[in-house]
């Protein structure tokens, strides 16, 4: 397809379009009567992953991996659907002559690549992903494709994250040298929080670490998918009325718990937060955060540009973050591609 690389936009739509397309509800696929994370309860949903902003509940059937589902059941409840289909990694089912392939997606435990085929077309919707190894979840699978449909969350070219387990180390070397401070990590509960303490440990981190509550349900589930988290301990709401000593401990919560009343039971507190925005001082300032560690669960610029190149795609489409500047860059590069304005995600994993 022959376009002029000022003008993305005006390109001859690709022909996926025509039997796969963006309702209000969501990306559809008409063929196949189902929508990919939509964000509104609809009648068939294939899900990519457990964040919030992906799987909804109240759809009448799910399709997805057993981890999504049971992640899914964890936070909502086991009624959070009608109908729950497993589909492993690898496998295809077929709805009316629409293939769906369920491949890893390397973003968080049971998190999928949706590659659907219909007309010798195949497009591949790949939700939110990572290229960059991660202990806790299956690594990001590339499969080539015509279409590739993509995040853009950190879709600008200052995002650069570091090397995760350096990042780790730098908290740890945190922890030792200031003995009398607690140190609070904050980090999204489902995926980040995992991650960090399988990047500690890595980090050669043995001592206990204290969680929130609200990372407790979650990194249990974890470890029963068979991950070893080493020794941790959630907070108690301090029942005995004896007031623990957090000196020199290192205390994971979710980000929010940062700057609340929740904080303040800790002595003179070190603020950290792991996320990709963590690259931005303003947002760190903005969290109120001393050390501001750059781990993210989504491609940075380089790897959404490198991963949009490999999968040889005839046209990109975007769906959510950055959509302008990563549709002005493909523009640049020749690779027709569109914003498809959906609405309804945020960046829960991050
Ligand atoms: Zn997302
Ligand atoms: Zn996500």
């Amino acid at each position: 397809m022959q376009t002029s690389p000022k003008s993305p936009q005006s390109s001859k739509a690709h022909p996926a379009g025509r039997w796969l397309y963006p309702r209000p509800e969501g990306l559809f696929c008409e063929p196949g009567g189902f929508y990919v994370d939509p964000n509104k309860p609809v009648d068939k949903a294939v899900i990519t992953h457990g964040h919030a902003d992906h799987a909804r509940r109240g759809h009448g059937a799910v399709l997805a991996t057993p981890e999504t589902i049971a992640i899914m059941k964890l936070r909502y409840g086991e009624d959070c659907a009608g109908v729950f289909q497993h589909i492993d990694y690898g496998q295809t089912v077929s709805v009316n002559g629409v293939n769906i392939r369920i491949v890893p997606a390397g973003h968080i435990l049971g998190s999928a690549q949706v590659v659907l085929e219909h007309n010798a077309t195949r497009v591949v919707v790949s939700g939110d992903y990572k290229r960059v190894f991660d202990p806790t979840c299956e690594p990001f699978e590339l499969v080539p494709c015509d279409v590739f449909v993509t995040e853009a969350t950190f879709a600008l070219p200052v995002f650069r994250h570091e090397p995760a387990v350096k990042e780790a180390r730098r908290l740890i070397e945190s922890v030792r040298q200031q003995p009398e401070r607690t140190h609070m990590l904050g980090v999204y509960g489902l995926g980040k929080c995992q991650r960090m303490i399988a990047l500690l440990r890595q980090a050669g981190f043995e001592e206990t670490i204290h969680l929130h509550g609200a990372l407790v349900e979650l990194t249990q589930f974890y470890e029963q998918r068979g991950f070893t988290m080493g020794s941790w301990r959630p907070i108690g709401k301090d029942s005995s009325g004896q007031r623990q000593d957090y000196a020199g401990q290192l205390v994971m919560c979710p980000p929010s718990a940062i700057s609340d009343r929740w904080s303040r039971r800790f002595p003179d507190p070190a603020t950290a937060f792991a996320s990709g925005w963590m690259r931005v001082r303003g947002r760190a300032r903005q969290y109120g955060v001393e050390l501001p560690l750059i781990v993210s669960d989504h491609a940075d610029w380089p790897e959404l540009i490198a991963t949009i190149k490999e999968t040889g795609a005839e046209e990109v489409w975007v769906t959510h973050g950055r959509e302008d500047a990563l549709v002005h860059q493909l523009g640049l590069m020749g690779i027709p591609a569109r914003a498809l304005a959906l609405v309804g995600f945020d960046d829960e994993g991050e």
